[in-house]
Formats: C-alpha cells, sequence, structure tokens
C-alpha cells in the first residue's frame, strides 16, 4: 500500500508505538536521534520538529542554531528491539532551516542535489548496491577477535554465525533486503550485503545497517566496528560499491556491441571516477585510519586503474552474464564503511557525471595483479596512486572544484576544517613504532 500521512498515523495508533526517533546526520556521518511522543506525530509530519543544532559536529554555531527536522513519510519503521510494550518508530529526517528551507549541512540535502543533478542530465535512477564489512572483538578496548576462520568459513569456526542471522532478520524486520551474509577475509571478519537500491534509500538503509549491526552485536555481549583497519596484519574493512544510471527504465550503462558490453555513458563514468578519485578520496576514505587500509597486499585498491578481473584495481566491472543487462555495473572498491554515506554517494556520482558531461575517454583496462608492478612500470603505464595519508587527501581536497561544488560551501569548508585538525592531531603523535624503530640505535 501507498504510503501516506494517514497510514503512518494509523500504523503507529495499531501498534501502540508510543515513541518516535527522529534520525538525521552529522557531517562526519554520525547518526543523531532525539524522540518524541506519540502524541507529536501529527504536529511533526506536518511542520518539523524544531531542535538546536549548535551542538551537532558540522551544524552551525551558537548563533544560528535552531533547526527543524523534517521526518520522510517514507522512512516509517517499528525498532525490531524496542521494548514490546513501549514500541518505538523510527523516521529518517530532512533538516531545514526555520524557514523551512533545505539546510545547506545536512548531508541528505548534498545527496539530493547530487540526484537532482543526475536528474537533469536524464537519469532517473542512480542504483547503489554498498558491500559492508566489518569486525566483531570482545569490547572496544583492543581488536581481540571472537573466532580465526577467514573467507565463507561457516560453523565452528565462525562464532558469529548467530549473530549475523539475527542482524539479518533484524534488517528484514525493518523493510531492508539482504542479499548475502558471510565470513570475511580477515579473522572476525564479516560482510552483509544489501539488495541494491536508489541511492537516497540506500545511504538511508545503510545508515540503519550499521546501528543494526551494532545494537544485535550489543545484545549479544560483543562489539561490532566499521573501523578500516584495526588489525595491521589483516585485511581491513571496505565498502565497495557497485552502481548504475538508470533512464527510463533501462540500464544505461549496458551495451550487447561493445567488447565489455559497456555502454559509451558507462566508460565515461569510469572515467570520470577514476579521474576525481584523489580530490574525493577525503570523502569514501575520511580518517586518519582508512589509509591504513589503501596499502598493497590487502585487496584494497592503491592504484588507480580499471579492470574486469583484478580484484587490485580501484574499478572493477563484474564479468557480464548473458540476459542480465540490468546487472550491468560498475563497482568502486575505494571506499570504506566508516565514510558519511551520503556525501560518498553523492561524490561518486559527481564524479561519474563529470566524466559524462566532458565526454572523458575511458583508458584500456588493467589485468594485470597492480601490486606486482614495480614503481617504473607504473609511471611508464601512466598509474597514478590514491593518497597516502589524510594530509594527502585533505591538499586534493583543497584544490578540488568538484568538491566543492558537490558539498557545497558550508559543508565543504566545515569538512576540510575538522580534517585538518584530525591530521595535524594525529602528525604529532610519536608513536610506539617510532620509539622502538629509532630510540634505540639513535
Ligand atoms: N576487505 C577488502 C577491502 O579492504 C575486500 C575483500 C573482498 O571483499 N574481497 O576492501
Ligand atoms: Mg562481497
Ligand atoms: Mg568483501
Ligand atoms: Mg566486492
Amino acid at each position: 500500500s501507498e504510503i501516506t500521512r494517514e497510514n503512518v498515523v494509523r500504523e503507529a495508533r495499531e501498534r501502540n508505538v508510543k515513541f518516535i526517533r527522529l534520525w538525521f546526520t552529522d557531517i562526519l556521518g554520525t547518526l543523531k536521534s532525539f524522540a518524541i511522543t506519540i502524541d507529536e506525530l501529527e504536529d511533526a509530519l506536518d511542520g518539523g520538529m524544531g531542535f538546536d543544532g549548535s551542538s551537532i559536529t558540522g551544524f552551525n554555531a551558537i548563533e544560528e542554531s535552531d533547526m527543524i527536522a523534517m521526518p520522510d513519510i517514507s522512512t516509517f519503521k517499528i525498532i525490531p528491539w524496542s521494548p514490546k510494550d513501549a514500541p518505538t518508530a523510527r523516521m529518517i529526517c530532512d533538516v531545514r532551516t526555520p524557514e523551512g528551507d533545505p539546510y545547506v549541512g545536512d548531508p541528505r540535502y548534498v545527496l539530493r542535489r547530487a540526484l537532482e543533478r543526475a536528474h537533469e542530465m536524464g537519469f532517473d535512477n542512480f542504483y547503489c548496491g554498498p558491500e559492508l564489512e566489518f569486525f566483531y572483538f570482545k569490547d572496544s578496548s583492543a581488536p581481540e577477535p571472537l573466532d580465526y576462520g577467514s573467507y565463507f568459513d561457516l560453523t565452528t569456526l565462525d562464532a558469529a554465525t548467530a549473530l549475523r542471522r539475527d542482524t539479518v532478520l533484524a534488517l528484514q524486520e525493518l523493510g531492508i533486503d539482504v542479499e548475502y551474509s558471510h565470513h570475511e577475509v580477515g579473522v572476525s571478519q564479516h560482510e552483509i550485503d544489501l539488495r541494491y537500491d536508489d541511492a537516497l534509500s540506500m545511504a538511508d538503509a545503510v545508515m540503519t545497517y550499521k546501528t543494526v549491526v551494532k545494537e544485535i552485536a550489543t545484545q549479544h555481549g560483543v562489539y561490532a566496528t566499521f573501523m578500516p583497519k584495526p588489525i595491521q596484519n589483516q585485511n581491513g574493512s571496505g565498502m565497495h560499491t557497485h552502481q548504475s544510471l538508470f533512464s527510463n527504465g533501462r540500464n544505461a550503462f549496458f551495451d550487447p556491441d561493445d567488447e565489455y558490453f559497456l555502454s559509451e555513458t558507462a566508460k565515461q563514468f569510469i572515467a570520470g571516477q577514476l579521474r576525481h578519485a584523489r580530490e574525493i578520496s577525503i570523502i569514501f576514505a575520511q580518517y586518519v585510519n582508512s589509509y591504513k587500509r589503501l596499502v598493497p597486499g590487502y585487496e584494497a585498491p592503491v592504484y588507480i586503474a580499471w579492470s574486469r578481473r583484478n580484484r587490485s584495481a580501484l574499478v572493477r566491472v563484474p564479468l557480464y552474464h548473458p540476459g542480465k543487462e540490468q546487472a550491468t555495473r560498475v563497482e568502486l572498491r575505494c571506499p570504506d564503511p566508516a565514510a558519511n554515506i551520503y556525501l560518498c554517494f553523492a561524490a561518486l556520482l559527481h564524479a561519474g557525471l563529470e566524466g559524462i558531461e566532458k565526454g572523458y575517454e575511458l583508458p584500456e583496462p588493467m589485468e594485470r595483479n597492480l601490486y606486482h608492478l614495480t614503481h617504473e612500470e607504473r609511471e611508464k603505464l601512466g598509474i597514478q596512486s590514491l593518497p597516502e595519508d589524510l594530509g594527502e587527501a585533505i591538499k586534493e581536497a583543497e584544490n578540488s572544484e568538484l568538491l566543492h561544488k558537490t558539498l557545497g560551501d558550508h559543508v565543504y569548508n566545515r569538512l576540510l576544517q575538522l580534517k585538518r585538525e584530525e591530521f595535524e592531531e594525529y602528525r604529532v603523535q610519536v608513536t610506539p613504532y617510532e620509539l622502538q624503530r629509532y630510540l634505540p640505535v639513535l
């Protein structure tokens, strides 16, 4: 049935909902929430609920801190683990100014603007299918694994089978479709893949997913983390993102006559993401720790190239299966699951659209294992690398017109300021590594 204001109110009453949690995200992608009682629901649906935005990271300073959370009626869902005698629902909100305009600091609005650009260019849908990886640890004080399983391991080795099952069931109760779940390569590392959806719904689903994974872990007395690289000698956690653009219900990335089954549009889109990867790196890999994942030897990309088979490339185009036109897609492998998902999808889309609009040319695919090329071989082939650390990513971002356009003045300036502070704090650390390496010999 269609979701209307009336249906939401009726469902809330029928299911005896007592509270509604209003969700939105800050600039770093942290979920923020406040609860209203059922008696406020109708007012909230009509005019939104006011809140003080001054202490939300990346929002406004104290002088202009009145904000409105405007619930999106399509996101009303009962929280599966809320008490049965006092069910709580959640709704995801757009943030507005007191005048009712979209708030420029709202990451959801940044994604809405990116989607608008796609619509103006004739694309009705930007579909995203992210593969979020994460670790379970005994608690948050140290990366102590629950199991020593590896890729696709099962049963006794995989202490998390019950955890994953409960997580998938909770996701389904929240209306989120799951395609795969399995043990990942790293010890105590797991992956649950959602069925692709339009970028805005998917971004909302990812916010929900991360909350569910952490919540179910807590219920089982363990800790789940989306930290990109918690253990030095193990794979990090990535968020490979499968993407496609549709026009009039057809996959604009598919061309039956091309040797790779890719349309010109798809090739230009990939070329855009490759060309702009360095300057939007601060979005898909936003933390100091993100760059510890993007190193050779751990199935994470380092070099800026595309491929069909080779998983060391930044972009992989999964092999085409006859009859599966709709599934033709581009897998970008650099994002990690600690990214702000709204800003991440927005930046990926703008980079791809830039390639389409300006008609970028796609270089030849690189089917060799890029980790095995020497520095000289890469130079000769003209293969660039992703930024090596957050400092380099910040410099790229500072010179990026595309990023500025993607985020708008407010988010662009706030984010860069936050990231400069973060990197400065890191840069002045004297680490155990340095003491071990230098103190005895210098
Ligand atoms: N964990 C790897 C990464 O950092 C991906 C591993 C995989 O899914 N094959 O991206
Ligand atoms: Mg996967
Ligand atoms: Mg994986
Ligand atoms: Mg993948």
